[in-house]
């Protein structure tokens, strides 16, 4: 085949210009890599199948397939190295810091994966008979003690599959609820700086969605608020610590407002990593959040793994959580699984199921783990630096950067910059680009919308005060090229494989399937 532009014994890339040329456009042991269907013929089959018996009957009539599969032929080998040379190219947060503010990029502990591996956990069936999965049970529910725990809550539904999934049980637990007392509200109430799953969640919901605007300091202004509350008014929606890395101070009274009006109170716990071990989202009167434990409790993620979002649950709320759910005998211990067969008295207002089973088990194992390792102690110390890092970024970039809410004082666990004083036609993409040559994954950009041209660094606790000035370093110099108008950093990366691409094009016109052609 080798349908497309590249044929074997001709240069791999024609990006092999510059000071020392290769003949083959591979740059040292960086290789470029085609596509898979480019590398292998179709006539090539990794593996030998027997010949089909000549006298052997066709079942499949007119169906019978007249020409090859096209999938791409390669050997094993080939296969192994495609695949291998792909993954080089990645970046990943055991390579270096990734400061993707509001993504919580921390170090997954090796630990978490030896535990994860353990044959007991790692080859649990979903549909094995109950009585013998009653050590997975025991985890979830371990783990469940410890969430209700760490946040001061009444109950928690473990089978949401990330945040946004979490989001959308919290909304359905206020819906049942309000709908159990007769009272179907049509409005949730959503801070302008909030995470874009916030009002895609009320949405998705049925729910109409209204702004609520920011005071200058970048809080909820709760005096906009609490003049919206009203009959019609479900609930609100708060990101606490909000996207732009600062505490909702107002956080109780507005979740007493919210509830004197009829209301109840989601809060998005995405950022939990700044309060783990010292703020309770229950003692602030929230009815419903969701963790994340690819985030705060170090499952990998981005790539490395599957989310799982969790959702505690105050009084109010718990009787309407999702099935399945875990319950213990307080004085035996023994642990039951109750689901729709059983469900009986005990959750008769569930609104249903939101996933299959049970949930990531492979996450749960390796976020117990984390929180059993680090202990009381442990996890208040990984807030704790969280923040520190988070407050010497700021405080080391803020006289190069505009930091808008730096004056109003401490951030929590991400610091926010604005493109405020760059000179004209330089933006934060640039500098973000930058940052590619330079080695660091970019931060956040663009978001929270809130602030123009906004980048949002989130370093994690994970970070050594090496690392931070070696990353404030390369800010600095970032900060002072976008100032000073260099147009070199306009065409950043210069040292990536690839370097601009038409993101509006390959968003709107996606090619996910391969077309048979592709230039050199
Ligand atoms: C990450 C994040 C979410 C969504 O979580 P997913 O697991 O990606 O669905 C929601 N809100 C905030 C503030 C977040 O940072």
């Amino acid at each position: 085949m080798n349908a497309g532009g590249w044929k074997p014994g001709t240069p791999v890339s024609s990006n092999n210009e510059g000071e020392y040329p290769t003949v083959t456009g591979n740059r040292a042991l960086k290789l470029e890599e085609r596509l898979i269907f480019e590398l292998g013929t179709r006539e090539t089959c990794g593996v030998d199948l027997p010949e089909p018996k000549a006298d052997a009957p066709n079942r499949l009539g007119k169906f019978a397939r007249q020409q090859l599969i096209d999938l791409p032929g390669l050997s094993e080998p080939e296969t192994v190295r495609h695949y291998t040379r792909l993954s080089r190219q990645n970046y990943a947060i055991d390579l270096g810091l990734f400061p993707l503010g509001s993504c919580t990029m921390k170090h997954n502990p090796r630990l978490n994966e030896k535990v994860a591996r353990m044959p007991g956990f790692a080859d649990v069936h979903p549909l094995q008979p109950v009585d013998t999965i009653k050590g997975a049970l025991g985890v979830i529910d371990e783990l469940s003690h410890w969430l209700i725990e760490l946040t001061g809550m009444s109950a928690v539904a473990m089978s949401p599959k990330a945040g946004a999934h979490g989001e959308l049980c919290g909304i359905l637990c206020i819906r049942a609820a309000l709908e159990a007392r007769g009272d179907a509200r049509k409005v949730v109430l959503v801070p302008e700086s909030a995470h874009g799953t916030n009002p895609a969640t009320a949405a998705f919901a049925g729910y109409e969605v209204e702004d609520i605007p920011a005071d200058k300091d970048g809080r909820v202004d709760l005096e906009a608020l609490k003049a919206r509350l009203g009959p019609d008014v479900a609930g609100v929606m708060i990101t606490n610590p909000n996207t732009c890395g600062l505490f909702e101070r107002d956080m109780k009274a507005i979740s007493d407002a919210v509830h004197a009006a009829g209301g109840l109170v989601y809060c998005d716990g995405a950022n939990f990593n700044a309060i783990m071990g010292r703020v309770r989202p229950g003692d602030l009167g929230v009815d419903a959040m969701h963790i994340n434990l690819h985030k705060t409790f170090s499952t990998p993620h981005g790539g490395g793994g599957p989310g799982s979002g969790p959702v505690v649950l105050s009084e109010a709320l718990a009787p309407y959580a999702p099935l399945p759910f875990i319950v213990k005998d307080g004085e035996t211990g023994e642990i039951h699984l109750v689901e729709e067969e059983n469900v009986g008295d005990e959750f008769p207002g569930s609104f249903g199921r939101m996933t299959a089973f049970h949930g990531q088990m492979g996450m749960f194992t390796r976020a117990l783990t984390y929180i059993l390792s680090h202990g009381a102690d442990g996890l208040r110390q990984a807030s704790g630096d969280a923040v520190l890092n988070a407050n010497y970024i700021l405080r080391s970039l803020d006289d190069v950067l505009d930091a808008p809410f730096g004056e109003a004082g401490h951030c929590m666990h991400e610091a926010l910059f604005s493109d405020n004083g760059f000179a004209d036609g330089m933006s934060t993409l640039d500098v973000a680009k930058g940052l590619i040559d330079e080695g660091f994954h970019p931060m956040t950009m663009y978001f929270p919308l809130v602030v123009h041209g906004a980048m949002l660094v989130e370093p994690t606790e994970t970070e050594s005060k090496a690392t931070l000035d070696q990353f404030v370093m390369a800010m600095r110099s970032l900060a002072e090229r976008a100032k000073a108008g260099d147009e070199t950093l306009k065409t950043a990366p210069h040292h990536a494989p690839r370097a601009r691409l038409d993101e509006a094009q390959a968003a709107r016109k996606p090619v996910l399937a391969w077309q048979g052609s592709v230039e050199g």
